[in-house]
């Protein structure tokens, strides 16, 4: 087979430091080949597993099966000094593909060309530690050959919108320019974000209007639009959010902020408790339930209130995720459950937002009034964790979400936007 082209993002860097948080949080799912190989390792008769404890459960009636986890909730084979046992007996090959791909999502970029993102639910990725992604180029293309269909070339490249499939090389240069966007120093947050989805919406409108031509001269007419919309929107007083947008939001919030419980998996108790915070986060009355460690119940009301800023080394952060997430095509297409670019940058521009009320949930939890650097990295791991992987934020009712939200060039997000962020600037 002939080489692949991995193009990994350059200002990220990454070594894993041990910490196990993937080995906790994280539901592995193996498939046939890979029980079988595990079964042959002969577990039961090294003694590192406790006699009863099972190696594997069933995922629900699918026949399929994941990874199990010991009563503390780590994965059977996590070891007390944070390491796994098949690692350190068979070495890193034996181990399920999901486990020796995390952090690295691959995803195809036409051609041979394969992008490379990270998860940012793991903290040194978050802390950017570690070496430079791009000295592990040849550790990422055997790990892409191993994840990737070898018929690279039949996978399509996501579409603009409904209806206006793209090129990959029209795909590139859209992605170019919204990496622009984001990258604008005179512009806060609210208004690159809104000016990224504005853009799209008026690329895509414009070409839906003329198919035939797809010249430049559309996406050069649509950022000058977009860019004096945004710039008179963030000169006006900020707008207010209206009733639909705080709910749709306010849910979206809920399929964020929580963590997959494999301990609990199936359990009544645990669906109770799902059942509970799905009324809070859909009413916005009484107090949210936690699904994540960390959090303690409050009031959404209280989310609300202003914590005075983004702490210092925010900025910095947001604009690694948006480059990571758009260089590595993680937010549409074969990156983010087959969504368009356009829903899928509304998708990936909703996860600030949403990472502040969890952040800001989380110093309300250790009542604190301001919210730190580390809250901001416990909220975005959490949210990025979700991002892309849990049904609830890929499924068609997310995408209704998306879609209230991005109604309007984006009106309803951007007004969330200024309400929540405008404030922490
Ligand atoms: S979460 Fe990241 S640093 Fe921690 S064990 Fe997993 S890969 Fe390593």
């Amino acid at each position: 087979m002939k080489s692949l082209n991995v193009l990994a993002p350059a200002e990220q860097h990454w070594s894993c430091h041990s910490c196990s948080g993937c080995c906790r949080q994280h539901e592995i799912e193996i498939t046939a080949a890979e029980k079988a190989r595990i079964e042959a390792q002969n577990w039961p008769q090294t003694g590192e597993i406790p006699p009863g404890q099972p190696l594997f459960e069933p995922l629900g009636r699918s026949g399929r099966w994941r990874l199990a986890h010991q009563a503390d909730g780590g994965c059977v084979f996590l070891r007390p000094d944070g390491l796994c046992r098949i690692h350190a007996r068979f070495g890193e090959a034996a181990k399920p593909l999901a486990c020796r791909l995390y952090p690295y999502a691959f995803h195809p970029a036409g051609g041979r060309d394969v992008r490379v993102s990270l998860r940012f639910s793991c903290p040194s990725v978050i802390a950017n530690r570690g070496r430079p992604v791009t000295d592990a180029a040849a550790e990422l293309r055997r790990l892409a050959g191993a994840a990737l269909p070898s018929e690279l070339q039949r996978i399509s490249p996501p579409a603009l919108a409904d209806g206006i499939p793209l090129r990959w090389s029209e795909c590139q240069r859209v992605v170019d320019e919204l990496a622009a966007w984001v990258e604008i120093p005179e512009l806060g947050w609210p208004e690159r974000l809104m000016a990224g989805g504005l853009w799209l919406q008026l690329l895509a409108a414009a070409w839906r209007e003329s198919p035939g031509e797809r010249a430049d001269e559309a996406a050069a007419t649509a950022r000058v639009l977009a860019k004096g919309i945004v710039e008179q929107l963030a000169a006006n007083a900020a707008p207010q959010p209206d009733r639909v947008a705080w709910t749709v939001f306010r849910q979206h919030v809920g399929f964020y902020a929580r963590t997959d419980a494999p301990t609990l998996r199936g359990k009544v108790v645990h669906r109770w408790k799902l059942l509970k915070a799905s009324l809070a986060w859909a009413s916005g009355f009484g107090r949210l339930v936690p699904l994540v460690e960390g959090l303690r119940p409050t009031a959404w009301k209280q989310i609300l209130h202003d914590t005075g800023g983004w702490p210092e080394g925010s900025d910095a952060l947001w604009r690694r995720y948006f480059r990571v997430k758009l260089h590595g095509l993680h937010f549409a297409g074969a990156g983010f459950f087959g969504w368009s670019v356009l829903d899928g940058f509304a998708a990936l521009a909703a996860v600030l937002p949403v990472t502040l009320c969890i952040a800001r949930w989380r110093a309300l939890s250790e009542d604190r009034k301001r919210i730190t650097l580390p809250d901001v990295h416990f909220a975005l791991a959490i949210a990025d964790h979700n991002h892309g992987y849990s049904a609830g934020v890929g499924n068609r009712a997310a995408r209704r979400r998306i879609r209230l939200l991005g109604r309007d060039g984006g009106k309803p997000l951007y007004a969330l936007c200024r309400r929540l962020i405008g404030d922490e600037r």
